[in-house]
């Protein structure tokens, strides 16, 4: 234990005084009961804080801190919350990375929670029998295929044991609470549920749970999940070893992946998945070591392999630390950020798998070397036209090579699931932690009486080739390549400077990349560093090979102009009125120089995220 439970709760009672005397208002909610539907976007003092993208979620954790629990405690609690408020995006059917950072000995660790393909999932898994041919991803989605082996109950009870004060039962009481009164139905629920409604009804279970008699829930109205606060209450009394892992949950999750409980009449083809118990048996969530770069005086720790955002988001910054952003106009700022993320994504897409599986040149991915000969191959006048060459990590002095011949990165899909979240509390410790079940709903499978669903992140593996040149190709046991992006920025002095995340399937790589541009390099806040237009530069060619960025009509709006003499195509990331023209909804603690902390939620994408301080100040 880090910390003594005396110190904690002094500083906690104290703590709870100072909220009283200011009035706490919306800013901080003294309990998560009754039901939290304020949200607010932005909030600074001292105490603790959260951002995430639920007002119960963030109400949950600040109860945790309030009482004196830790930043991991409450990370845990709002996580849990989430998997009741947001189970479309996260929950215990899914995996996720956590990021910690420890404020006693100022260092940084994480947790590799990534799902597994199961033993006997191999690329032939991906195969249609029928047709002999590759299963079209529209097929794999809604699948047991494509479910791997959750890591997120594993990764909740491993960051409690390494570093938290609470047990998973006490962590999971204020998301218990939530399931059992319901939570408010909002208009992105109910959005959700409704875009899923089609997938859905292939299933008794889910649409038992989420379509009660087939009807979409109305906004306003109460959600409740007893069957989920059930599932917790046995991974509360049991532990997730005995109670998820294994035992009666575990058999029901093996048999719904191997026989999905779909309705007599299915409309989509559900092909079934090979996981068994003993995959269950075998998961295990991994401490690892986090990736390190250093940009413009900050240490920058984000998630190593598995993951691809420690490596991408490094490399690209190695890459711009090497140009003076700052003292340029903000059209020239942005084409090196975007021609920066191209580069990176082209290394991503050749070196990067599960490092259980493929080696990983993760040191030469993020050395300053590597970086600075990347950084050779941007022009300062035009966009690349075609996708970038991966670099050579075998072979590399930041000395100016010829110009390589181009190669497309594959082209993943990407949505807005997955949720994050960042947490601090009264001793400094820091929380960055992103989660997800892929695809929004997921497979769109609930284990049947458990409430929650099955994740589909073996969509995240290669899932038309089987080159074995490809780092991410299927093989069992194996994780998927992943996104997530959770990354932590320190002052030089090894204090927290900045903790961020997002979802976003690839591009939370260059969301938290242009966040980090916009709030260093651009002299934004961190408030209007999250809300600022993205663009996403993923090496992606399009079928003529003309390499293209997609882009927010806000964007295009604001700097197509100035970015037309580099000959960018821009393209749009969706129409302006739907939620696909979206791109991240981050969430973002800022630690500022007085000592005071400035959480940040996203404020219009997804309907905007919850952000709270325990003590506000002015
Ligand atoms: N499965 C994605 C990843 O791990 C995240 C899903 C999303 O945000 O769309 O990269």
């Amino acid at each position: 234990m880090l910390h003594a439970p005396f110190t904690r709760r002094l500083a906690a009672a104290s703590a709870a005084l100072a909220l009283a005397l200011t009035g706490g208002a919306a800013a901080s909610p003294a309990v998560a009961d009754p039901r939290a539907v304020e949200k607010t976007h932005t909030a600074v003092g001292t105490g603790g804080a959260v951002s995430t993208v639920d007002p119960e979620a963030s109400a949950a954790a600040l109860e945790v801190l309030r009482k004196g629990g830790n930043a991991v405690d409450a990370a845990v609690a709002a996580a849990a919350t989430l998997g009741v408020t947001e189970p479309y995006s996260a929950g215990i059917g899914g995996g996720g990375y956590f990021v910690y950072y420890d404020a006693a000995t100022e260092s940084v660790h994480t947790i590799d929670g990534r799902e597994t393909a199961p033993a006997g999932a191999d690329f032939q898994t991906f195969m249609n029998p029928a047709t002999g041919k590759p299963y079209l991803f529209g097929e794999l989605v809604t699948s047991g295929v494509s479910v791997g082996v959750p890591g997120t109950p594993a990764t909740w009870e491993r960051a409690l044991e390494n570093w938290g004060t609470l047990s998973l039962g006490e962590a999971l009481r204020p998301a218990i609470k939530v399931a059992d009164r319901g939570f408010v139905v909002d208009e992105t629920f109910r959005k959700q549920t409704d875009d899923n409604r089609a997938r859905f009804a292939n299933f008794t279970s889910t649409s038992e749970l989420f379509l009660p008699g087939g009807a979409l829930p109305t906004v306003g109205s109460i959600f409740k999940n007893h069957d989920l606060a059930e599932t917790y209450r046995l991974l509360a009394r049991q532990g997730t070893e005995d109670g998820f892992y294994a035992g009666p949950l575990a058999e029901e999750i093996a048999a719904t992946v191997q026989a999905p409980p779909t309705v007599p009449t299915p409309t989509l083809p559900v092909p079934a998945g090979t996981m068994t118990t003993a995959d269950l048996a075998g998961y295990e969530a991994l401490d690892q070591d986090p990736t390190h770069v250093e940009y413009r005086g900050y240490d920058v720790y984000g998630m190593a392999p598995s993951s691809s955002g420690g490596t991408t988001v490094g490399e690209a910054l190695n890459i711009l630390e090497t140009f003076d952003l700052a003292g340029m106009a903000p059209a020239d700022a942005l084409h090196h950020y975007l021609q920066s993320s191209g580069l990176a994504f082209a290394d991503r897409g050749k070196y990067v798998g599960d490092p259980a599986f493929v080696g990983v040149p993760t040191k030469a991915l993020t050395d300053p070397v590597f970086g600075k000969e990347r950084a050779c191959l941007i022009n300062p006048d035009t966009a690349a036209q075609t996708p970038f060459a991966p670099g050579d990590v075998a072979s590399y002095d930041g000395v100016c090579p010829a110009a390589p011949a181009a190669l497309a990165d594959e082209q993943d899909t990407e949505n807005l699931s997955t949720t994050n979240l960042t947490v601090a509390d009264q001793w400094g410790n820091v929380v960055e932690y992103t989660l997800t079940i892929e695809q929004t709903g997921g497979s769109g499978i609930v284990v049947p009486g458990r409430g929650f669903i099955l994740n589909n992140e073996l969509t995240d593996f290669t899932t038309t080739s089987f080159d074995t040149a490809d780092p991410n190709r299927i093989e069992p046991g194996k994780r998927p390549r992943s996104s997530m992006s959770p990354t932590i920025l320190l002052n030089e002095d090894g204090t927290p400077f900045l903790a961020l995340g997002s979802p976003g399937g690839s591009t939370i790589i260059t969301t938290v990349l242009q966040t980090i541009v916009n709030r260093v390099d651009l002299g934004m806040t961190t408030p209007a560093a999250l809300a600022a237009p993205r663009a996403s530069n993923r090496n992606f060619a399009n079928s003529i090979g003309r390499a293209f960025v997609t882009a927010e009509p806000g964007f295009i709006d604001e700097f197509g102009d100035d970015l037309a003499p580099y000959e960018y195509l821009l393209v749009k990331s969706g129409d302006a009125f739907t939620s696909a023209a979206e791109i991240g909804a981050e969430t973002a603690i800022e630690f500022l120089p007085d000592g005071r902390m400035l959480a940040a939620a996203e404020p219009v994408r997804r309907g905007g995220g919850s952000a709270l301080v325990l003590t506000p100040s002015p």
